[in-house]
């Protein structure tokens, strides 16, 4: 098996959609954007053991490597639309890319993402996927638009995938790397590690906070120091509360109160949107989340100055021992 087996595996695969004029096959797709619309891009790369435990399942890889992506598009307000895939492996196996594509493909069907091209070439396992979508002129969601006053909000629940990377590691003490097969793990643990494997992109709801939600951001690094990137970007402050941090159950039953805070606020990788709205705008808010079939929970609120403060219910001042997964630190 080559990389042109490879290619061509993919190929009979890859979805389509009617604007792609030409796809996977020629030296380069062409696209047909509509008239009128912004397009909008992004890319990110995923490498075995640095974005996820190197004994991750194909499908889980591929799911998240378009997960990732399709959720940057999401926290601006864009609609996905088509994709590319960069694939290095340190050997062409047809079972790796086959299960790749079960989880890659599974997502971009959900969203109707055509993939119209990519790589394939030999070295450390990495995937790289790059991701194009479309939004209206004016109304794409930027880090750069909160307000004084504003209200800042969260969807879904955070802490989950950090407590799962947690309980990997915990799994993995004085184990080798690749670590042991989790045995039996419990239904609380599959819960969390779901959501670290299988993020779900908030496509909806970034589309329907267009127009409503001032600056926006998905959750990547860990949310106190994602919404630092949107203060920062904005010129403005924020204040959390990190015991109105939206929590699942199965991150309530597994850890302490003051391990979930942590876990909560600076933990990586649950792509939820975290935004902000003017004050006035409250109902707006709760009403596009409902449009998106996603909850969503006011966590606290942009002021003047800069920096990001978390207090408790309290209102404590609280602090982690650090904000955020920082490469290369
Ligand atoms: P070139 O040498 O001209 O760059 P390649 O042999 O790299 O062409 O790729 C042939 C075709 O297959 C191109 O259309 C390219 O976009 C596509 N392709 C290669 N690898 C992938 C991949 N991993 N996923 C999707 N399309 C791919
Ligand atoms: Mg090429």
């Amino acid at each position: 098996m080559g990389e042109f087996d490879l290619i061509a595996r993919i190929r009979a695969r890859a979805p389509t959609r009617a604007d792609v004029l030409l796809g996977i096959g020629d030296d380069a797709a062409l696209l047909l954007p509509p008239a009128g619309l912004q397009l909008v891009v992004a890319m990110d790369t995923l490498n075995a053991g640095v974005h996820f435990p190197p004994a991750t399942a194909p499908a889980d890889i591929g799911w998240k490597a378009l997960a990732v992506n399709l959720s940057d598009l999401a926290a601006m307000g864009a609609q996905p639309a088509w994709c590319t895939l960069s694939l290095s492996m340190p050997e062409a196996q047809a079972g790796f890319v086959d299960g790749f594509l079960d989880g890659f493909l599974a997502l971009a069907a959900q969203f109707d993402v055509a993939l119209v091209g990519g790589d394939t070439t030999r070295g450390p396992l990495s995937v790289c996927v790059a991701v194009h979508g479309l939004v209206e002129p004016g109304m794409a969601l930027r880090r750069d638009g909160a307000r004084a006053g504003d209200e800042v909000w969260v969807s879904g629940s955070v802490g989950d995938a950090a407590a799962a990377l947690v309980q990997w590691k915990e799994g993995c003490k004085g184990g080798q790397l690749g670590c042991p097969a989790e045995a039996q793990p419990d239904p609380l643990s599959l819960a969390l590690r779901a959501r670290l494997d299988r993020p779900t992109p908030r496509v909806a709801l970034g589309r329907a906070l267009r127009g409503v939600a001032s600056a926006c951001i998905d959750v990547s690094d860990g949310l106190l120091a994602d919404l630092g990137h949107v203060c920062a970007a904005s010129g403005v402050a924020a204040t959390v509360d990190v015991d109105a941090l939206p929590a699942s159950e199965a991150l309530r039953a597994s850890f302490s109160s003051e391990h979930r805070r942590h876990l909560q606020a600076t933990g990586g990788d649950d792509y939820e949107l975290c935004f902000s709205a003017a004050a006035d705008a409250h109902a707006v808010v709760l009403r596009a989340a409902a449009t998106a079939a996603v909850a969503v929970t006011r966590i606290g609120r942009i002021l003047p100055g800069a920096g990001v403060a978390a207090h408790t219910a309290d209102t404590d001042p609280w602090s982690a021992p650090a904000t955020g997964w920082v490469h290369f630190a």
